[in-house]
């Protein structure tokens, strides 16, 4: 498996370790955690172990499991509505520049009810 890290980024430093993070899935190929500025409770990133800016630079092997971690994910949160989705370059809004995966839950209003 080809690896390739970045000492300088905020993400291949959770990956190792380095930066503390809310685990939820280590696979050879991903880790997922849960986002420090959530957009709604369970907010989720997937990001690929192997430092790439964005998508269309990362090798195939470390997409192998990112919607199946997606669907653990949504499962677990036992969300119904929810999005996947990932950003690529500042004018599309990605702030990190190591190419990542969110599971953002939209909760309906009877979510927050009780
Ligand atoms: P982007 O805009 O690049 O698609 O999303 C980057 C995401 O990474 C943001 O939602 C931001 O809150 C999250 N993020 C940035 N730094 C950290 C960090 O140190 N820890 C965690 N858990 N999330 C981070
Ligand atoms: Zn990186």
């Amino acid at each position: 498996m080809a690896t390739k890290t970045l000492s300088s980024c905020i993400f291949c430093k959770i990956v190792k370790g380095d930066i503390p993070s809310y685990k939820l899935i280590e696979t050879e190929f991903s880790f997922s955690f849960l986002d420090i500025g959530p957009l709604s409770k369970g907010h989720a990133l997937i990001v690929p172990k192997y430092h790439a800016e964005k998508l269309h630079q990362l090798p195939d092997e470390y997409l192998t499991d990112v919607l199946p971690i997606a669907k653990k994910i949504a499962l677990a949160l036992g969300c119904e509505n929810y999005n996947v989705l990932q950003n690529n370059g500042r004018i599309a809004q990605q702030e990190v520049d190591h190419v990542h995966f969110h599971v953002i839950p939209k909760p309906s209003a009877s979510d927050s009810e009780g």
